[in-house]
């Protein structure tokens, strides 16, 4: 696609928004017009198929958004500006009661991280999977002879696990956890599949949300 052509097709989608949603949810707009108090903090990658109002059936005003490729959360003390500066609002200014870090299916940092070479090249890629390197290392340690879709299945879950413990380095973040003030939850979004797979907190194992089947 075309950048004039892809240009054209959002315009279209921005006036269809102010025809029709804006004017259903007028209500809702003007309540948010001056004043956030989201549900949770919700960090995840930067995927485009990766839509998390759309998989969790929530709305604007829901969730406080970080994202980045492969869903990372340097440690406070790299200091990695974007990110450090969003954990802190939602912590001290939102006070969210929730954070939920997601990973997902076929993420293209997971697989450069099982496979350097995708990366060549990509010298700030490179830099940033840095924050991601434990989960590889734990692959090659403990899966080095497992398929290539498990170790992918396997990295994408122990990242996220790993991303958790990052971010509790952050002090905003540990104080609030001690103090019961704040849950921090992993997930794992399936593209494909549409489900949602959640860390059990004390196992590290992920178990699928909301099992009951649709047929
Ligand atoms: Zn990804």
């Amino acid at each position: 696609m075309k950048s004039q052509e892809a240009l054209a097709r959002i315009v279209e989608g921005v006036k269809k928004f102010q025809a029709e949603v804006y004017p259903a949810e007028r209500e809702m707009f003007e309540r948010l017009r001056s004043r956030q108090q989201p549900m949770a903090m919700f960090i995840t990658c930067a995927d485009s198929r990766v839509v998390p109002n759309l998989f969790t059936q929530t709305g604007p005003g829901d969730f406080f958004v970080e994202r980045n490729p492969g869903n990372l959360v340097p440690p406070y003390s790299d200091f990695v500006g974007g990110v450090s500066g969003g954990v802190e609002y939602a912590m001290l200014v939102l006070n969210v009661p929730l954070v939920i870090i997601c990973g997902h299916t076929d993420c293209g940092v997971m697989k450069g991280l099982l496979h350097p070479d995708h990366v060549h090249g990509l010298p700030a890629v490179q830099e940033w999977m840095r924050h991601a390197s434990e989960a590889g290392h734990r692959i090659m340690r403990d899966h080095s002879d497992a398929t290539e879709e498990e170790k992918l299945r396997l990295i994408t879950e122990y990242n996220v696990l790993a991303q958790i413990e990052n971010l509790k380095s952050h002090p905003s973040v540990h104080s609030r956890v001690t103090s019961g003030e704040v849950g921090i939850r992993g997930w794992v979004y399936d593209i494909g599949e549409g489900s949602i797979w959640a860390a059990d907190p004390e196992s590290g194992r992920f178990n699928k949300v909301g099992a009951t089947k649709p047929e």
